[in-house]
């Protein structure tokens, strides 16, 4: 269990188009519960920054876990002590929401929203990438206490990724640009989850460079024909 990141502010213009792909109500309710691991809720925060529709999911989760509170507080007072209510309140509290983030003014042109922006405590155009391959640099997004690993990946123009499944799940949120695999384009905004059911070669799109940030918690598992070569090479 960890503490919370609260969720990003909305940095959608109104006239933006909401994203397509979202968040299973699964990961929302660990989301809500304060259940994900640091960087799982990182990325989540940071989707719901860009989309109205998940937040509202995660308000309507908030709104009933403050309802379930208000019920059980009182008469455990009366019964149990404080002892025991907080014992219960440790099993029924949304984790303590930590003060939203001031968004700074023309958020139109940041490409970064936050929280995760805080997190790199930069911009995109400071950011120092490490070539992963041709075309595929990345960036490492520091993150404390969870296991798994966070980064910014930037595919160029038009690069496809080598086709690959995953060990564990990795979640990636465009920032900017675009890819396409084959469930579908996925733009700024956009959330894929994949699991080790899922085996796909992302393809950037072709007019720009597309930067995502990424969350897996174990290593990718290369699947086409060099890739299988290389495994024993992939950094986690
Ligand atoms: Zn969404």
């Amino acid at each position: 269990m960890t503490r919370r990141i609260p969720n990003g502010i909305a940095s959608v213009p109104a006239h933006h188009l909401s994203p397509t792909h979202h968040l299973s109500e699964e990961l929302l309710m660990d989301y809500a519960a304060g259940s994900c691991g640091e960087a799982e809720a990182l990325i989540i925060a940071t989707h719901l920054a860009l989309c109205p529709e998940c937040r509202a999911v995660v308000e309507a989760y908030d709104a009933v876990g403050g309802a379930l509170l208000d019920e059980i507080a009182p008469t455990a007072v009366d019964e149990h002590g404080l002892e025991a209510v907080l014992a219960r309140l440790d099993d029924a509290t949304p984790a303590v929401e930590m003060a939203p983030r001031v968004a700074p003014r023309g958020h139109e042109d940041i490409v970064l929203p936050e929280p995760l922006r805080s997190y790199l405590a930069t911009d995109l155009k400071d950011v120092v990438w490490k070539p992963v391959m041709r075309g595929l640099d990345e960036a490492a997004v520091p993150i404390c206490t969870s296991p798994a690993k966070s980064r910014l990946m930037r595919i160029g123009a038009g690069v496809a990724v080598p086709r690959h499944t995953h060990h564990g799940s990795e979640m990636t949120l465009v920032l900017s640009g675009g890819f396409s695999d084959n469930r579908g384009h996925f733009v700024r905004g956009d959330i894929a989850v994949s699991d080790p059911e899922v085996e796909h070669r992302p393809v950037a799109d072709a007019d720009e460079d597309c930067i995502c940030f990424v969350v897996t918690d174990a290593p990718l598992k290369l699947t086409g024909p060099i890739g299988r070569l290389l495994n024993p090479f992939v950094r986690f």
